[in-house]
């Protein structure tokens, strides 16, 4: 391709509502177009990538046995109804009516649609396993669309589906898929991990999700370097440690705190460690129609954080089913107090308490009473939770839950979630089949997604230094730039031509700088660019030399045009 013929447009300057280098770069690269928030579309350059990710991902699913399907991404009510979806997605379905008010949604992940299938289609165990995939837009009316394609509105996915006779064949079809997803992102050229998660809306028993290591990344993740326990840190577990077994229980007093509403400022004021003090947090719930439902206060130790995850699934309820209390209102039902609330003194709510509280003795809470707080606070003596369960986020020095040594956090991005289903949606969508015995059973199902269109993002967050992209070699949008200094100069562009021409033939993807623009724009084009390999014809071309450089290494060398050649060909086949 010839970029004086290429449809391409790169920016000089950073656009204003980017903030991390993947969506600047990708932007600045004209590889990508916003349309609105979380909408974009793929220019050339761009869309060339994301096919070629997208071959990665067909080559190694079909390798793995999966079959190829196309499904729409217009999905009818009905079956999210069917299995109860409708609801428990919450405002990120994308909902639509046709003209006759028939509800639709545009599809967020296809279980409905791919467990319909297989009712329809399958009724033996003869027909099992089967696993199914497709690769297709997908629509999340995300709260907050934000850093380009790593949360957009729309996006790619590949969603693949097994379906089993039972949990052994399941495992079997997850350990497959698992090994397909390692190959994938390998060939990606991302640095990733593998790490246990929680099944969030998507349901089920058992996950893992595929990290892009990057300090960018929304995944925070607990790992244990003495053992191999690595789990976002929504799904790593606490282990309580009870250290004051043997502290007396000393009795409960209501202490004056005049103005101390954080933890930070009681903690001062009463010169206690923050560790000795309960926080509160107040909660409000929604039940199917979006009606207030009743409150919810949560306790945790003063300096830990509040896992959301946990206390959702501690409650059994979608996470757009709770939100943050108006105090006051909450306060005139349950008589907490905005700032001073603990969990002795309320009433009419669902108090949840964390499992570490009851082992802690003597700990400061809030009074229910404006400038109060008591101390010396007990559990079972000066308060009890309707529910008592880990709901805190394990911090970085807390003991692994699998071997006790202390865990470390990495951030990362979420490039693929792979769940054990079960017969979550076989069951409530009536998905049978037949077995040995001719007995109905219901089909043990897994799902396995990875977003695209994040990918490419996650790759260029772990691939790009201060003047732009450096594509490994298997997804870059072509393997080799030809940089012309002179495109005027017949002897230069002929050669360029000549090696153009030889690159292509043998199958190789080049990019022929034949511009009309200063060697400097060039130059900064195809850094910003990041062709894996970088061809400059100039003033040697007299000489049969030309200059050859790898957009990841700083130096260049001069050498024979035949070379240039030859090194480019075998850099191609070892990498790509
Ligand atoms: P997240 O926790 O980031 O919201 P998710 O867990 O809801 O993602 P899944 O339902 O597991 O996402 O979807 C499969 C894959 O699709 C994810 O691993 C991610 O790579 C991609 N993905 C999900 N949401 C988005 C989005 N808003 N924009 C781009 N890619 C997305
Ligand atoms: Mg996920």
């Amino acid at each position: 391709m010839r970029l004086s013929k290429m449809h391409l447009k790169t920016l000089r300057e950073v656009p204003n509502e980017a903030e991390i280098p993947s969506h600047i770069l990708l932007l600045r690269a004209g590889m990508i177009r916003k349309l609105v928030s979380g909408v974009y579309g793929f220019m050339p350059l761009g869309w060339r990538s994301v096919r070629k990710i997208e071959d990665i991902i067909r080559e190694e699913m079909d390798a793995a046995g999966g079959q190829e399907i196309h499904m729409s991404a217009v999905q009818p009510a009905e079956l999210w109804q069917e299995s109860g979806r409708w609801y428990a997605y919450g405002p990120e379905l994308w909902r639509l009516q046709d003209r006759n008010g028939r509800d639709f949604c545009l599809g967020p992940t296809h279980e409905e649609i791919f467990t319909d299938i297989v009712r329809n289609d399958i009724s033996s165990y003869r027909q099992l396993p089967t696993n199914l995939y497709q690769i297709q837009t997908k629509y999340r009316d995300e709260a907050r669309p934000r850093f380009g394609l790593m949360r957009s509105r729309e996006f790619i996915m590949k969603d693949a589906y097994s379906f089993d006779k039972d949990q052994a064949g399941l495992d079997q079809s997850y350990d497959e898929m698992y090994d397909a997803y390692e190959k994938i992102f390998t060939r990606c050229g991302l640095t990733f991990r593998a790490v246990e998660a929680d099944t969030g809306a998507i349901g089920g028993s058992n996950s893992h999700e595929f990290t892009a290591l990057s300090e960018i990344g929304e995944s925070e993740i607990a790992y244990c370097e003495k053992c191999s326990m690595a789990a976002t840190v929504e799904r790593a577990e606490c282990v309580d440690a009870f250290p004051e077994n043997n502290v007396a229980r000393l009795p409960m007093e209501e202490v004056h705190t005049p103005g101390t509403k954080t933890i930070e400022e009681v903690a001062d004021f009463l010169k206690l460690d923050k560790k000795q003090t309960i926080k509160a947090l107040l909660f409000v719930t929604y039940d199917n129609e979006g009606k207030e439902n009743g409150y919810v206060a949560a306790f945790v130790r003063g300096d830990r954080e509040l896992n959301m995850t946990k206390l959702v699934n501690a409650l059994d309820i979608p996470e757009h089913a709770i939100e943050f209390a108006d105090e006051e209102k909450m306060g005139a039902a349950t008589g907490c107090v905005g700032g001073f609330t603990g969990p002795t003194g309320l009433h009419d709510c669902m108090i949840v308490v964390d499992s570490e509280l009851p082992g802690l003795k003597n700990l400061c809470a809030g009074a229910c009473k404006e400038d109060h707080h008591l101390i010396n606070v007990n559990y079972g003596r000066d308060y009890e939770g309707d529910i008592v369960t880990d709901i805190k986020t394990i911090q970085e020095g807390d003991p692994c839950p699998v071997c006790g040594a202390p865990v470390k956090h990495i951030r990362g991005i979420e490039v693929g979630q792979v769940f054990k289903l079960g017969t979550k949606y076989s069951e409530s969508m009536g998905a049978l089949y037949k077995d040995e015995n001719m007995e109905s059973k219901p089909i043990v199902m897994g799902c396995y997604g990875i977003g695209v269109t994040r990918t490419l993002a996650a790759v260029v967050e772990q691939h790009h230094d201060d003047n732009g992209i450096i594509w490994p070699m298997a997804i870059a949008p072509y393997q080799v730039i030809i940089t012309v200094m002179k495109p005027d100069d017949e002897i230069q562009m002929q050669l360029a031509e000549k090696i153009y021409e030889s690159l292509g033939k043998a199958g190789a993807e080049v990019l022929l700088d034949d511009r009309k623009e200063r060697p400097g724009v060039k130059f900064k084009d195809a850094d910003l660019l990041g062709i894996p390999i970088r061809i400059t014809v100039g003033r040697g071309a007299a000489d049969d030399t030309v200059e050859y450089k790898m957009r990841r290494d700083a130096d260049k060398e001069e050498i024979s045009t035949e070379e240039s050649i030859k090194r480019a060909l075998k850099t191609i086949e070892e990498e790509k």
